[in-house]
């Protein structure tokens, strides 16, 4: 199997600020272009595009392609489990909205101490464990957000799971938060399989700033700033298959045309990688990968801030300079009703879902001013 996967959390919308407004067909033109150029790994997960992503993969794979020329992963929402019961029921919900009798792989979604006290209260790895006894998976892990202590406990209390869904990218490798190094290490002494989540970090490592941008483009191949961080990721050993959150036609042809014939990285070009982490690092902006647990998980936030795309507004900001285009960007999220990041109350709900462990409520105290910091002579925070 080819070690791109199509990760259907980031697909196109006809409307930018609806991520339910999916462009249906133009996701179908993405499948054929990935199916035809050979790749066949296909990632979706209930709560991607509030629900609509296993519809979107059912439409534009399950009901055009043969069952059995693309794999499909789906992803189980830990979250909304409150008794036993509900495993089964998420299942076949599942199944039904992506059309098919059994997924290829299965995954228990999000794994961090915060739902493992459910977990164990309501047997979920026996669950995962039943959905490939009973044929309805064909192989079976978890998507995991902790440290590698715990993931450590884990695979020892339940040496049947067979793969882990990892954030890793070249940054996050010895990040003492994301522990992305350490996590893939443990993967590998229990033995188990490595799918990379996140290899770009979002996006941000396909953008790069110039300065970072520029080591890559010395070396004189003409390839991609992503292209670097999703090899990098696929070059390590154990890595079966590393997602890319596909959004546009241009990205998934870029991907796909490094990813056909893959080739690991080689010494030069790990050295550039190792350069542009440095420099990355010198620069430190909030680690926000738009993932949008702290605003869809649990009851979401109260005050109804839009917290991924504050923190991209400054992301973006810090790296480029001022534009036009983040303050509109800014003032059009106030206009559609989000308050502003001053408007938090501190009630920590975002805090407690993010994978990432970003100290959300000071850095939105810190931003409080938004507008006029970012209309200033300087945007510091
Ligand atoms: S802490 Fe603030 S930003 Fe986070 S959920 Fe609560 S109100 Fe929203
Ligand atoms: S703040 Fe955390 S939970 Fe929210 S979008 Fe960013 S990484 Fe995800």
């Amino acid at each position: 199997m080819k070690k791109l996967g199509f990760g259907a959390m980031r697909l196109p919308t006809t409307d930018p600020d609806k991520s339910s407004a999916i462009d249906f067909d133009l996701v179908c033109r993405m499948a054929d272009e990935f199916m035809a150029a050979g790749f066949t790994y296909v990632d979706t997960a209930y709560m991607y595009h509030g629900g609509l992503s296993e519809e979107a993969m059912r439409r534009a794979f399950v009901e055009r392609y043969p069952r059995d020329s693309f794999c499909l992963a789906d992803k189980l929402p830990v979250s909304y489990v409150k008794t036993a019961e509900d495993y089964p029921r998420l299942l076949n919900e599942q199944l039904k909205r992506c059309g098919v009798e059994y997924f290829d792989y299965y995954l228990l979604h999000n794994i961090s101490r915060r739902v493992t006290p459910v977990l164990d209260k309501t047997d979920g790895f026996e669950f995962l464990k039943s959905v490939k006894e009973n044929g309805l998976a064909r192989r079976i892990g978890f998507s995991y957000h902790d440290n590698a202590e715990l993931l450590d406990e884990l695979l020892t209390r339940y040496p049947f799971v067979e793969f882990v869904q990892l954030q890793l990218n070249y940054v996050d490798w010895d990040s003492e938060i994301i522990e992305a190094g350490k996590n893939y290490e443990v993967c590998r002494r229990h033995g188990k399989e490595v799918i990379v989540m996140e290899p770009v970090k979002g996006g941000a490592l396909a953008r790069l700033p110039e300065e970072a941008s520029r080591v890559f483009r010395d070396l004189g191949d003409g390839l991609s700033d992503a292209s670097y961080a999703i090899r990098y990721a696929a070059s390590l050993e154990g890595v079966i298959m590393v997602l890319s959150g596909m959004s546009d036609l241009t990205q998934l042809r870029d991907n796909v045309s490094y990813m056909g014939d893959f080739c690991p990285l080689d010494e030069r070009e790990a050295a550039a990688v190792d350069n542009v982490r440095a420099i990355l690092k010198e620069r430190s902006v909030i680690p926000c990968t738009a993932c949008g647990y702290c605003v869809n998980h649990g009851d979401g936030c109260p005050m109804n801030i839009a917290i991924p795309e504050y923190f991209s507004i400054y992301n973006t900001v810090s790296e480029f300079g001022h534009s036009w285009s983040t303050l509109l960007k800014y003032r059009n999220l106030r206009g559609d009703g989000h308050k502003a990041p001053g408007d938090c109350i501190s009630c920590g709900q975002c805090e407690e879902h993010c994978p990432q462990k970003i100290g959300i409520i000071s850095l939105l105290d810190r931003m409080r001013d938004m507008e006029s910091l970012m209309t200033g002579e300087t945007f510091k925070l």
